[in-house]
């Protein structure tokens, strides 16, 4: 069984299981509570917040794909990195990348405000900061990567070699790859972390989120906080979440294919000033990316020509991309992160995060590519991005968070 291709398990595990009447897919569980066997006697679940089948089929899904021991599925993504902090002290320091996803940043700064543990921001990709983990001697280190939304790699090995060598746990957020593109634990990462609401779930109709283990005794005591805290996540979520799951594969293929095309009908665009896309031989950590990924993603991101009139009047042109935050759904999504996903923060720290006004980010869906290349050339050529002259009432067009209290 441990043989099975990884692409096998996503869609086999658990299939047959039912002793009952033979199903072929596990079937739902609501009920929050269980008889005993006997006086004394437990059976394997007794009450639906500590234990439920459907979670477990998910959770060893999840476990197997990353190569870990064990996992725990949560309420939330957010949630699953809430959990991972519950393995730190008020005296214990974590350290994580400036450029982490922000509803992470705003949890991890919040923590610290309130004395429940120390921050040290870095910037993981630079190499001084691997000579500062070893100064800070932390109790973890997160990373995640690509970082959302320039796309910048970290090197995964690097960080996780900086780290052990004083004692230090990581912990990866792998959302932006899913376990079909990107296997953190292969290089030596202790716990991973993803919110499945974007690729594992991949069809935009579930929040939800996974915390993955290297140890089983790391993940027993993952599991006790969540119980103990009461965070895991509800049995209809992790039915529709397995069966998101059974694609995976097939899915992100698609998006790559997909992604990769409109990367490279980007780049060579007048409109365009620059993309971001790890599968570019033009980004400058392809070769990264070659080394610690299965694949490029489905995310791409670029500065459109001209200035923010530009950038909002190509967003609401385009038909095939609906104008939504979040990723990973089949549907391709458009988003304008400075007003968007990164509104809440401080002007000065978003651009340099390289998040400017042009800046415009896609979640590449699995349509016919053909059909998303047609949306993007027509919606330029009637923008002209960059060359129409400014309109009378672009002034009134400023850049004015949506909602900055949301990520
Ligand atoms: C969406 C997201 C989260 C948070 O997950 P939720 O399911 O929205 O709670 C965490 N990390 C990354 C990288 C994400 O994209």
């Amino acid at each position: 069984m441990s043989q099975r291709n990884k692409s096998t398990v996503a869609v086999r595990h658990g299939i047959e299981a039912d002793k009952h009447h033979g199903a072929v897919v596990p079937p739902l569980y609501l009920s929050t509570t269980y008889s005993f066997a006997d006086f004394d006697t437990k059976r394997d679940y007794d009450y639906g917040r500590s234990g439920n089948p459907n979670r477990d089929i998910l959770a060893e899904a999840l476990a197997q794909l990353e190569g870990g021991e064990k996992g725990i599925i949560t309420a939330t993504g957010m949630a699953a990195v809430h959990l991972v902090t519950q393995l730190l002290n008020h005296d214990d320091t974590l350290v994580i990348p400036h450029d982490c996803y922000g509803g992470s940043y705003r949890l991890f700064t919040s923590l610290e405000k309130r004395g429940l543990l120390k921050l040290k921001v870095l910037d993981l990709t630079r190499a001084d900061s691997l000579a500062q983990i070893a100064e800070i001697k932390p109790k973890l280190v997160w990373i995640e990567t690509p970082s959302n939304p320039i796309l910048r790699l970290t090197d995964i090995d690097a960080v996780v070699n900086a780290a052990h060598a004083v004692g230090a746990l990581v912990g990866a957020d792998n959302t932006f790859l899913s376990p079909a593109l990107q296997n953190p634990i292969s290089f030596g990462v202790d716990i991973v972390v993803h919110s499945t609401t974007k690729y594992i779930n991949g069809h935009s109709d579930v929040v939800g989120g996974a915390v993955i283990a290297k140890t089983q005794e790391l993940g027993d005591e993952l599991a006790w906080w969540a119980n103990n805290i009461g965070i895991t996540g509800a049995p209809f979520d992790s039915y529709l979440t397995l069966r998101g799951l059974r694609t995976l594969k097939v899915r992100l293929k698609q998006h790559e294919e997909n992604a990769l095309a409109i990367a490279k009908y980007l780049e060579q665009s007048e409109y365009v000033r620059k993309v971001y896309y790890p599968g570019l031989e033009s980004h400058p950590q392809h070769e990264l990316a070659k080394k610690q990924q299965l694949g490029f993603g489905g995310m791409v991101s670029f500065d459109i020509a001209g200035g923010l009139e530009d950038a909002a009047a190509f967003l609401t042109t385009v038909k095939e991309f609906s104008l939504a935050e979040s990723l990973g759904g089949v549907e391709s999504l458009i988003c304008h992160p400075a007003t968007m996903t990164h509104a809440g923060m401080e002007p000065k720290a978003r651009l340099e995060a390289g998040v400017g006004d042009t800046l415009i980010r896609i979640s590449v869906g699995i349509e016919e590519v053909a059909d998303l290349l047609a949306d993007l050339e027509v919606a330029f050529a009637k923008t002209q991005p960059g060359k129409a002259p400014a309109s009378a009432d672009s002034k009134a067009c400023k850049l004015t968070p949506a909602h900055p209290a949301l990520w």
